[in-house]
């Protein structure tokens, strides 16, 4: 495990305005055994966490994303890898005792946490249980990786940022993507130049907006027309 990986987090600071989500509204939470969900209140805690937030999530809990997108980033990079969406659940590999990938997770947008010590969801969700989980996970990791490692290759970074900011929208519930420039290109890999053309092509079709730091989603499907939808399944 690499040493820089993991920070300890604040403690929650609720954020004005916010829609106040919580843990009984998670799908995955939603979908387990009484007993299991019990077991996991018992030892949880909320966390929220503003967008601009750079610390990375510890590997010593299961992370519950109720609301917002984390992302995954390679040590020392500022390129997104992945998007954790809410309704998903970061750190599966940390409830079997395995300290992950050596990418570093933090949030993209504001965040609403529910975090479990990674002992303790062991405990509560059984160690078999959590390797099939993460076994029939690994899989989906692997084709998701292959097919962004292509959408890299043979994508134009218009096609490639409406994917980006489709995904926040949708990951996020349309909570605001409070994104500039400079960090989208960071997140894309790509030149502050060329997220300023693509910007400027994309909002021309009145799919998004770009002002103030904050790209407001206008028209969902002119966006996802602009966008070469890799990882996608619809
Ligand atoms: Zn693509």
């Amino acid at each position: 495990m690499p040493a820089d990986s993991a920070a300890t987090l604040p403690p929650s600071v609720p954020l004005p305005g916010r829609p106040r989500a919580h843990i009984g509204d998670h799908p995955v939470y939603h979908a387990l055994p009484p007993d299991a969900q019990r077991r996991l209140i018992a030892e949880g805690t909320e966390v929220d966490l503003p967008g601009d937030a750079r610390l990375a999530l510890d590997r010593d809990h299961l992370w519950f994303v109720i609301s917002g997108v984390l992302g995954a980033f390679p040590p020392d990079s500022e390129v997104c890898v992945a998007p954790v969406v809410s309704g998903a659940v970061y750190g599966w590999d940390h409830a079997l005792g395995f300290s992950g990938s050596g990418a570093q997770v933090r949030p993209l947008l504001d965040v609403r946490l529910f975090q479990v010590p990674a002992a303790a969801a062991r405990e509560a969700l059984g160690y078999d249980w959590l390797a099939r989980f993460v076994a029939l996970q690994a899989v989906q990791r692997l084709t998701f990786l292959e097919q962004e490692a292509a959408c890299n290759a043979s994508h134009r970074v218009s096609e490639r940022l409406a994917k980006w900011l489709l995904r926040l929208h949708h990951g996020g519930n349309g909570a605001p993507v409070r994104l500039n420039q400079a960090r989208l290109a960071a997140m894309l890999g790509v030149q502050r130049t060329s997220i300023n053309v693509a910007a400027r092509n994309l909002q021309a079709t009145g799919g998004v907006r770009f002002s103030r730091g904050k790209a407001s989603i206008l028209d969902v499907a002119k966006l996802t027309a602009s966008s070469c939808r890799c990882g996608t399944t619809d």
